[in-house]
């Protein structure tokens, strides 16, 4: 690692093209602060793979993996109907290639081997609204023993076919939407889907809002194209009540991407833009790292109020005390902070009063897998909840197997487990 000023470099050496710097961080204050995060590896329980060629040529996961599956993705088809730019499964109308139910079935057998009671399954591909058998497997996965449940789609089947929207209600608590939507203006969405998809979001999200599906959106940035548009993407998800946050994601230079130096960004940029908005409240306190892969995410949470038509939202991230999140012990209480707490109150509008009654009604809420459960009021469920990601990948720019070891979001195939950055790197795998 190289800082310069108020950056951070990665410097790489290759035998054929020789030394080059990448750019990891725009803020070396905020970098040095994710070392802080930094919390004790949470190792899968099971590794299905043994170390032969050493990180990264061993993934499945391997003994030497630092960090459990938080979420982990089942990858369902290869099928699209789409063709975006940005595509990192190069995916296309006619690949085909929709995975079976026994192969679903194998999926879920090993993830439950590396992982008893996994937070977050999301289903993905392709597109994975095209197969065939969609709601049996989500019916399928609902069923097991998961916190929760998304579908990462671009929201055509949504839009075009109630029946299947009302399908998805049907999943119940603990099944989200993981819906695209990278921008507000057409021709953006020309530069990274190859289509305007504006339409297409707006009428899914209103079928959506209809239903009350929770919903988040996820918006891959591409600087001076979108990267202007984050504090209007907040804004704009503070209008429907089904939204539960946003997640960004650098464009990182997998699949379908022709990746330039100029269009990448980091994620202490998207970050700075974040608090730099005067009209989102989230201030820098509020931007953390999230502990088990700090350096990689970072997220921000609120209680959110939907009154009138708009979200008011209060941060809570900038109030949970760092030893407590690193260190994970016990619950978190907030109690002692009454002005925080009658803050929490009234930003979610409870109908009780303040007080003593609202303590002793207080539940244990778990805003993130890896978090300490902290102590809330009665009613402050997952439609009060509103958060802010900004996730990470890593590729071949800024590559470094100690940030590789501690990802945790995984690719579940049949009998592996493979983290999802080497995964859309494509690195050949030694078994
Ligand atoms: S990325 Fe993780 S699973 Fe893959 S080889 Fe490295 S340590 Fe093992
Ligand atoms: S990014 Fe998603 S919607 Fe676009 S081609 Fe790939 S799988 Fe399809």
């Amino acid at each position: 690692m190289v800082t310069k000023d108020n950056a951070v470099y990665l410097r790489k050496f290759c035998p054929k093209c020789g030394e080059s710097m990448s750019l990891i961080s725009t803020d070396y204050e905020y970098y040095k602060t994710c070392d802080d995060y930094l919390k004790p590896p949470d190792l899968p329980e099971h590794a299905n793979t043994v170390v032969l060629k050493g990180c990264p040529f061993d993934c499945g996961v391997c003994p030497q993996h630092q960090n459990h599956p938080c979420l982990a993705l089942f990858n369902v088809t290869d099928e699209c109907n789409m063709k975006c730019h940005i595509c990192y499964h190069s995916s296309y109308p006619g690949a085909g290639n929709h995975r079976s139910m026994d192969d679903i079935k194998k999926m879920l057998s090993t993830l439950l081997k590396s992982e008893k009671e996994p937070d977050l399954i999301q289903v993905t591909g392709g597109e994975p609204s095209t197969h065939p058998q969609i709601l049996e497997i989500l019916t399928y996965l609902k069923n097991a023993p998961v916190r929760h449940l998304m579908l990462n789609t671009n929201g055509i089947r949504i839009a075009e076919e109630e029946s299947f929207a009302k399908a998805l209600k049907k999943l119940g608590v603990g099944f989200e939407v993981y819906l695209q939507f990278d921008s507000l203006n057409s021709e953006s969405l020309k530069d990274i889907r190859a289509r305007d998809m504006m339409d297409i979001r707006l009428q899914a999200l209103e079928r959506l809002e209809r239903l009350n599906i929770s919903t988040t959106l996820v918006s891959v940035i591409k600087k001076g194209l979108n990267d202007d548009e984050i504090p209007e993407l907040i804004d704009f998800a503070r209008k429907y009540r089904c939204i539960r946050g946003v997640v960004f994601q650098p464009i990182q230079d997998v699949g379908r991407v022709e990746s330039q130096d100029d269009f990448r960004l980091t994620l202490t940029e998207i970050r700075q833009n974040i608090i730099d908005d005067a009209k989102n409240p989230f201030m820098a306190e509020d931007m953390i790292p999230l502990p088990c892969d700090p350096h990689k995410i970072c997220v921000g949470y609120a209680a959110k109020n939907f009154k009138e038509g708009y979200a008011d939202l209060l941060p809570v991230t900038g109030k949970l005390p760092k030893s407590a999140i690193t260190e994970h012990k016990g619950t978190v209480s907030f109690e002692q902070d009454r002005d925080f707490v009658k803050n929490v109150v009234e930003t979610i509008n409870l109908e009780t009063a303040m007080g003593e009654a609202i303590l002793k009604d207080k539940i244990k809420q778990k805003l993130f897998c890896c978090w300490p459960s902290f102590l809330t009021p009665k009613n402050m469920g997952y439609e009060h909840v509103f958060r802010v990601v900004i996730m990470e990948f890593t590729d071949v720019y800024n590559f470094d197997t100690t940030n590789i070891k501690r990802e945790c979001n995984f690719m579940v195939e049949p009998d592996k487990l493979i983290p999802f950055s080497t995964h859309n790197m494509g690195i050949p795998q030694s078994q």
